[in-house]
């Protein structure tokens, strides 16, 4: 390695290290805050940012749109909130992307992922599941039909 990449190098390690250690204050004086807030306050605000939370898990949208738009911060809560995992819940309420795996797993008829994707688990049966019911030894989740014939049969 020359000289030149090896202080290239260490340069970026002391980057790396300068911002984990902000990170590092930056957890703290958030974690100092929580504990000067009083429980109905953090109740309050709790209540609020799941609201927004599943507004946004419904009807879809950027990482940016939920943070600006939804939540109402400004751009220096871009990195608070990111390394809170804003960004992967962002990316995780992708519905286009639960849609997909839907059909693929209809297309390709994979009963084992049934379950994960929320559909009827009579199997051969790729509609979405609607109707949770015990029956013995365990419990099925079917969609209507299915349900309609379970409740049917006595
Ligand atoms: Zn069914």
């Amino acid at each position: 390695m020359t000289e030149e990449k090896k202080s290239i190098k260490d340069a970026l390690e002391e980057l790396s290290n300068i911002l984990n250690q902000a990170q590092e204050e930056n957890e703290k004086y958030l974690a100092e805050i929580l504990e000067q807030t009083p429980y109905e306050t953090k109740l309050a605000v709790t209540a609020w940012a799941i609201k927004h939370i599943l507004a946004h898990a419904r009807e879809g949208g950027s990482y940016r749109y939920l943070i600006y738009d939804r939540l109402g911060f400004d751009a220096d809560a871009y990195g608070v909130l990111q390394t809170a995992g804003a960004l992967e819940i962002s990316n995780e309420f992708d519905i286009e992307r639960m849609d997909n795996i839907k059909e693929h797993v209809r297309e390709h008829k994979i009963e084992s992922m049934k379950s994960l994707v929320g559909f009827c688990d009579e199997p051969g049966c790729f509609d979405t599941a609607g109707s949770g019911f015990p029956v013995e030894g365990g419990y099925r989740w079917t969609c209507y039909k299915h349900w309609n014939e379970h409740k049917n049969k006595g």
